[in-house]
């Protein structure tokens, strides 16, 4: 651990990670396992030991933390209750900026009127609720517990308990999904009228259950082609909606940009709690344990849970910060960048801004270095450039 007295690192947010769902989705391999029989309480307990040990070495920036975020797994797959005791006893040892943004992930189908207005009178103020797609065949292929009318119905209960800040995750990329059935879920989640909406390509995790079938050749997914399509007409169908897309997957009215998020693009300092969580301050990144026995022990026994710890050296952490800040589209603050590193950019990474300026993957000002619309769709390839 690099947390030593003089060596307080200050905090920008927090994700408290929960890793139960009622059952595993088809595409899934994030930490989770499905509930029946886990210790819940036991874990929610221990999540909140771990802040108080990280509260003992750490603190938040000056004003507060900007953003709490509650992601799994399905936090709401849990009693609201226990998520509210985390809630609270979290901002004990962290406590929370005024206007601080609190985001808990639901699935539609986990949660009603009554459960939203626990979350809201715990301080809950953003939604990120997993809708993915509006096909109840797609729905069911991919292994999903909610039907489409459940997406509605749970947007339009928050919306009556006042908590009106709500993303909705959508998936394109699918398999057997057609371009058509891809616009009616962009088109069915406009309606709502939520004012984030982020679009993923599908990524399938290797150790999930299509991971394993598309590896063995049963799978069948679009191919690249296919998806810049659907990732196009994402682009095209929000931005007539008055969606901004903000950064490469996100898309807001403006005033609703993720908090949370940006901290993670900015390359900021976060702190992970929970299983598998990760955090990142200073020069260390670190994950904690991934099962649920071994992190729920260590916590008892007053250990850190860390399962890996990385330091993170000075160059790979100017990379980092240029193709982390080049996801957001209004792109990286040049000045910023050599105020925080003090290292110019144009001197440094002279070489790969012409080539990428070349391919028109990028492009500079005096200010700013940001994706053309073609590197958008080609930012792997523009991050590769940065990597030590
Ligand atoms: S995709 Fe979400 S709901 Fe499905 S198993 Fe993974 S974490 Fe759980």
């Amino acid at each position: 651990m690099n947390l030593t007295p003089g060596n307080r690192p200050s905090i920008e947010a927090v994700y408290i990670h929960i890793p139960f769902c009622i059952k595993k989705c088809h595409y899934c391999d994030f930490v989770s396992y499905p509930l029946a029989g886990l210790p819940v309480e036991e874990y929610c307990d221990a999540v909140i030991a771990e802040a108080a040990l990280y509260a003992a070495h750490a603190d938040s920036i000056q004003g507060g933390i900007k953003s709490i975020y509650i992601g799994g797994g399905t936090p709401t797959s849990i009693p609201a209750e226990y998520l509210m005791k985390m809630l609270d006893q979290v901002q004990d040892c962290f406590p929370l900026a005024r206007n601080g943004e609190i985001t808990v992930e639901c699935n539609p189908k986990t949660v009603d009127g009554a459960y939203f207005s626990k979350l809201k009178r715990g301080g809950v103020n953003r939604l990120s609720i997993g809708a993915q797609a509006f096909q109840d065949q797609l729905l069911q292929r991919m292994g999903r517990i909610h039907l489409p009318q459940d997406i509605g119905n749970a947007v339009h209960e928050a919306q009556q308990c006042g908590i009106e800040n709500i993303n909705l995750d959508l998936i394109y990329g699918l398999p057997g999904q057609t371009l058509d059935q891809w616009k009616g879920s962009l088109n069915a989640a406009v309606q709502l009228h939520v004012p984030h909406i982020a679009a993923y390509g599908l990524k399938l995790g290797e150790d999930s259950f299509w991971g394993k079938q598309y590896q063995k050749g049963l799978l069948q997914v679009p191919d690249e082609d296919a998806s810049a399509d659907m990732f196009e007409l994402a682009m095209d169908i929000l931005a007539a909606s008055g969606y901004r897309q903000y950064e490469i997957s996100n898309f807001a009215w403006p005033g609703y940009f993720s908090v949370h998020n940006r901290v993670y693009w900015n390359n900021g300092t976060y702190l992970g709690l929970g299983v598998a969580a990760s955090s990142h301050w200073q020069h260390l990144r670190q994950t904690n344990q991934a099962a649920l026995k071994r992190y729920l022990q260590e916590v008892q026994e007053g250990k850190f849970p860390v399962g890996e710890s990385e330091i993170v050296d000075f160059d790979t952490a100017l990379g980092e910060t240029i193709f982390l800040g080049l996801r957001l589209l209004e792109g990286l603050n040049i000045h910023e960048f050599e105020k925080r590193f003090g290292v110019k950019i144009n001197k440094k990474y002279q070489k790969q801004l012409e080539k990428l300026i070349a391919l028109d993957l990028i492009a500079c000002s005096e200010d700013q270095i940001k994706l053309t619309r073609k590197g958008i769709f080609l930012a792997n390839e523009v991050f590769m450039e940065f990597l030590p």
